[in-house]
């Protein structure tokens, strides 16, 4: 927290009057002055509001926006051609949540929804139930109406009302409305929101910098033993195309999607070199963007030439996502093991590569991500058994060392005697 800035009144003597300024340092250590009249009673208030707000960040030089309602429009408007329209759907959602919460005022802030709109307290409409009195709660627990009021309201706030405080208040209020994971994501939007009016200089400062994100549980990831692939290999042999879609994205560990696209004329079946191509149903390259290649192992090749049966052109396997996720789970069932997914052949993948040591930047290019972070996070999960073999590494965990150790040290004294 910066010290209280100080703004003092001066009196400029002029030939045939006096006037009065206002005199501060900015951040920079450069002095200010600004004429206010020759009046030293209006002097003195204009002083006392000017120091007020340069400290809140209120008006201050810097800041140009008045209002939440300014400060969303502005937003909105500067990154309209710059960001994907998915992201400004959620910037304009976090925006208008926000502004919401700020314009229930202090004591509904507060206040527990409790099954009921926290302004009108009307209860929540449930399911089957017909009560007149009911309505549909939304996002803060307020009604639409209730909700369209406190936005407004908000809209209508100075910007200096988004304190820290109020932002900390905010996402502690989602954090009892959604889950961890959405209350983190709101919270990164609107600290890049507030960021980036910053760095516009349209408001003195990033209320919600200092909020700090929550931990969030950690998904298990489920991976497939060798054991359960030969099991789901062996309850896919009436279906060889299935088979062998099976095999090779557990040795690929490609993306479904990127399997569905691959043809057979760009696999050169000599080597097994095969490049994928992430397409989005509109024909976009997705992801990363970045052409990235595979291997389809002998095996893997041996099984694709029977599931072709002499076919040399056209999509290796023409089926929709949902058809292979539904095939795929089908012989899951069938080969009577834990419900998986083919994502799942993915993860194991990339958790076989980890237990042979294989090094995480070799995983993350062969995986296609586009952060080690997701690789890392998401994908590879450290067995038991490789967990215990790097303990047993240890070279003091051995007996001998033990021994030495303690007849050394004085530990033990058994054995420090005996020896
Ligand atoms: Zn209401």
């Amino acid at each position: 927290m910066a010290a209280w800035r100080k703004v003092w009144l001066w009196r400029r003597e002029q030939k045939t009057r006096t006037t009065y300024c206002l005199r501060w340092y900015e951040d920079d250590f450069r002095m200010r002055t600004k004429a206010v009249g020759t009046d030293k009673e209006h002097a003195e208030g204009e002083r006392r509001k000017f120091e007020y707000e340069l400290n809140t960040g209120a008006g201050s030089a810097a800041a140009r926006l008045r209002t939440l309602g300014d400060l969303a429009d502005e937003h909105l408007r500067v990154s309209a051609g710059s960001v994907r329209p998915a992201t400004l759907t959620i910037q304009r959602a976090a925006l208008e949540t926000f502004c919401a919460f700020v314009g229930l005022g202090a004591k509904a802030r507060r206040s527990e929804s409790n099954g009921a709109c926290r302004v009108c307290g009307r209860p929540e409409k449930v399911k089957g139930e017909a009560r007149p009195e009911s309505v549909r709660l939304g996002r803060l627990g307020l009604c639409a109406g209730c909700f369209a009021e406190a936005l407004e309201g908000g809209r209508k706030s100075r910007v200096p009302a988004a304190s820290p405080l109020v932002a900390a208040e905010f996402v502690a209020a989602r954090l009892r409305e959604v889950s961890r994971a959405t209350a983190n994501k709101e919270l990164r939007t609107l600290q890049a929101v507030f960021r980036a009016a910053v760095e516009r200089e349209s408001v003195a400062r990033n209320a919600f910098e200092s909020v700090r994100r929550v931990r969030e549980a950690q998904k298990r990831i489920r991976t497939l033993t060798a054991l359960e692939i030969n099991a789901l290999l062996a309850a896919c042999s009436e279906d060889r195309s299935l088979q062998a879609f099976v095999f090779a994205a557990a040795t690929t560990g490609a993306r479904v999607g990127e399997l569905l696209n691959l043809r057979v004329e760009d696999v050169d079946w000599e080597t097994g070199d095969a490049p994928l191509v992430n397409r989005e149903s509109d024909g976009h390259v997705s992801k990363s963007g970045k052409e990235r290649r595979v291997w389809f192992l002998p095996l893997a090749r041996e099984l694709l030439r029977i599931a072709l049966d002499g076919r040399v052109s056209g999509k290796i396997w023409p089926w929709s996502v949902y058809g292979a996720h539904g095939r795929f789970v089908r012989a899951v069932a069938r080969a009577g093991l834990k419900h998986a997914t083919p994502h799942d052949l993915r993860r194991t993948f990339a958790s076989d590569l980890q237990a042979h040591g294989v090094a995480s930047a070799t995983a993350k290019a062969l995986l296609g991500h586009a952060s080690i972070t997701t690789t890392e996070q998401h994908y590879t999960a450290i067995p038991a058994e490789t967990l215990r073999a790097a303990a047993e590494r240890l070279s003091f965990a051995r007996p001998a060392a033990i021994v030495s150790l303690s007849y050394r040290e004085g530990l033990g004294r058994s054995e420090a005697r005996t020896a």
